[in-house]
């Protein structure tokens, strides 16, 4: 994208975390983006504000209920606004070059896949969508010629490095651990919703910092790394590294290993996919290495953190099992972030809801949302 030629743009999911960053990235560079539509689910006030600042044409809430709030905030905006999950498919579907899917949990597949349909560029931060669908998106990915790319700090390093078609021995994923990464479990039986989302590297959304502190995140980011890179299971390596310096590393064949490195900011890996195939400046901080002065590295621990096994087995298993397991989290996820189980208690769950809906071939779409409302069922009741 240059000033001659604006890159039309679209957010899913505006108000969040990678939503503000997404919006501050485009607000410094006004010239070289036109905004297309933005979306949110109940923060009215702040996608009012939102589309306001960026000149969006079309804003959308999904949820009804705070859709009389949008209209009323954006009226005599001439911003054209709507309400409803169709709403949000329907921003999607607006002819934009570039969508960021910057939703939370699989609610963003459908409103991906209709951007994935038109053959666009996503910037792909969602992950669950792709570990609840993983199979059926990336053929979607093909059959339309979308280009998918990775929002996700350690997809993106990935991305940058990686080689299409050379010899990969295997991917190697850093984790910083979160905030638990030297708690016993006696201690993590005890851990309140806002100590699981007190994250020491990243500032992020509630449901991605409770899956930080369970290494459910690494887990859900093994799944959506072999279904990016088309790398099986067994050749993707997890590493914990505190100083979340090192996003992710690509081991070739012959030896060499390439990573990529930076602050930990998810303005860059956002600007990576906003300027590719070129790239644009950002207001990050530079790495000042000297300062950082050590990485340290440290095998994951299994025992305290059996997210890692589970989400092993469920690509080991494919099928419908990674559907299973992302849905049954996020029931978990909730729950916990609303007081009503402990932090081990989201483990369980998913482990349970895996072994009472045994794995099956998933065909379709409509298969996927099935098998995902079963699970939710489950976990719920559990
Ligand atoms: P967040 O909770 O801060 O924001 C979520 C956004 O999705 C909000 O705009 C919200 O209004 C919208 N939303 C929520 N439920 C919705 C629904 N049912 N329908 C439509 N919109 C809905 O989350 P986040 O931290 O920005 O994360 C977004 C996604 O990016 C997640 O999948 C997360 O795993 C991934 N991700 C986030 C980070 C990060 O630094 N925050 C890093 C890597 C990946
Ligand atoms: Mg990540």
């Amino acid at each position: 994208p240059s000033s001659d030629h604006p890159r039309s743009v679209t957010i899913l999911g505006a108000t969040g975390s990678v939503g503000a960053s997404t919006v501050d990235l485009l607000s410094r560079t006004p010239e070289r983006f036109q905004v297309e539509a933005v979306t949110a689910n109940q923060d009215a006030e702040g996608l009012a504000k939102i589309a306001r600042q960026l000149g969006a044409r079309y804003a959308a809430m999904a949820d009804e209920a705070a859709y009389p709030a949008l209209k009323a905030a954006l009226s005599g905006s001439g911003i054209e606004v709507a309400g409803g999950a169709e709403a949000v498919v329907a921003a999607a579907a607006r002819p934009a070059d570039w969508v960021m899917g910057a939703i939370v949990g699989a609610a963003g597949l459908l409103p991906i896949l209709t951007a994935i349909r038109r053959g666009a560029m996503v910037a792909f931060a969602n992950k669950e969508c792709l570990v609840c669908a993983g199979a059926l998106m990336m053929d979607e990915v093909r059959r339309h010629g979308a280009t998918l790319l990775p929002v996700d700090s350690e997809h993106n390093a990935i991305f940058q490095v990686f080689q299409p078609g050379a010899a990969v021995r295997r991917l190697i994923l850093t984790a910083s651990g979160g905030p638990f990464r030297e708690w016993s479990r006696e201690q993590m039986a005890t851990a309140t919703p806002a100590q699981a989302v007190a994250h020491p590297n990243w500032s992020m959304g509630a449901k991605i910092s409770v899956d930080s502190a369970t290494l459910m995140n690494k887990g859900l980011e093994l799944i959506e790394a072999s279904h990016l890179f088309a790398i099986p299971e067994d050749k993707i390596e997890i590493v914990v590294h505190p100083q979340s310096v090192i996003h992710s590393l690509v081991d070739y064949a012959d030896g060499s290993v390439l990573a990529q490195l930076g602050v930990p900011d998810m303005r860059v890996p956002i600007a990576y996919t906003l300027a590719w195939p070129e790239r644009m400046e950002t207001p990050c901080a530079a790495l000042d290495l000297a300062k950082i002065a050590r990485l340290d590295f440290q095998p994951p621990d299994p025992e305290r953190f059996p997210a890692l096994r589970l989400t092993r087995e469920c690509l080991r298993q494919g099928g419908s099992a990674a559907t299973v397991l992302n849905a049954a989290n996020e029931v978990a996820v909730a729950a916990f972030l609303a007081g009503k189980i402990g932090f081990l208690d989201i483990e369980r769950i998913v482990e349970h809801t895996l072994a009472m809906i045994p794995a099956q071939a998933v065909a379709t779409l409509a298969e996927v949302f099935a098998i995902d409302a079963e699970a939710r069922r489950y976990a719920a009741a559990l």
